[in-house]
């Protein structure tokens, strides 16, 4: 397909406004400008316009560093910033969350506007894993580790959690993987064993990673990362 018609065709952007968008420089193939309207793509091309990637879906992925403070929420919120707040001018579809994290925990918040795909990244049936930081308030002992890897029951849940990993960083810090995603879970994990988390702070959501991201910050996800979900 040319490039005016697959800009056209997957974006918001009319044809005449896709053809102004490739004549002044805005539109990238493969990450290089290209001025020429009638260029043929091949299917594994990568097109960027205005610093956003357009898929043949139309749809958005966006991996977002998300500082303390800040709320995992797509609404309006008249006190605190959201995590769609330090997207803004991103003028796209609706965007979801693919997966909270609480206000005082930071790292790799995941939004698209994908639904399907958004719940390959959160249902437990896909085993995703999301890789914590944690920082505890009392040293951890060494026996946690089994504990976790066999799963623990928390307050109010009927099954046990699923095998987790937990890696031991220094006497307070640790770095647990767990392929579900209930409410509080890292939080209430390490509360079920008398400990406290003080810092959490996610740092992969299956192959997607921060990159150098710093908080605040996002970037679009590449193909390899939205199909590595599928
Ligand atoms: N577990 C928690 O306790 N909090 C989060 O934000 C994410 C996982």
């Amino acid at each position: 397909m040319r490039l005016d018609k697959f800009i056209a065709t997957h974006s918001e952007a009319s044809r005449s406004l896709a053809k102004v968008a490739i004549l002044s420089g805005r539109a990238k193939v493969n990450g290089v400008v290209v001025k020429d309207q009638g260029l043929k793509l091949k299917p594994e091309d990568e097109i960027i316009v205005n610093g956003q990637l357009i898929t043949e879906s139309g749809e958005v992925y966006i991996a977002l560093y998300k500082p303390e403070d800040v709320l995992s929420s797509t609404g309006d919120d008249e006190e605190d910033d959201t995590v769609i707040d330090l997207v803004d001018g991103f003028t796209h579809k609706e965007l979801h969350i693919a997966g909270r994290l609480d206000k005082d925990a930071t790292g790799l918040v995941l939004l698209t506007s994908d639904g399907k795909w958004s719940h390959r990244v959160t249902s437990p049936k896909f085993s995703c894993e999301k890789v914590y930081h944690v920082t505890l308030i009392d040293p951890i002992d060494e026996e946690i580790v089994e504990i976790f890897a066999e799963g623990l029951y928390l307050r109010g849940e009927e099954k046990r959690t699923l095998p987790a990993k937990l890696e031991l960083l220094g006497e307070r810090e640790g770095r647990l993987t767990i392929t579900e995603g209930k409410y509080h879970q890292v939080k209430r994990m390490f509360g079920a064993i008398g400990n406290k988390v003080l810092e959490l702070k996610r740092e992969n959501i299956g192959a997607v990673t921060l990159r150098d991201l710093e908080p605040g910050e996002f970037y679009e996800l590449d193909d390899a990362e939205i199909q590595s979900f599928l």
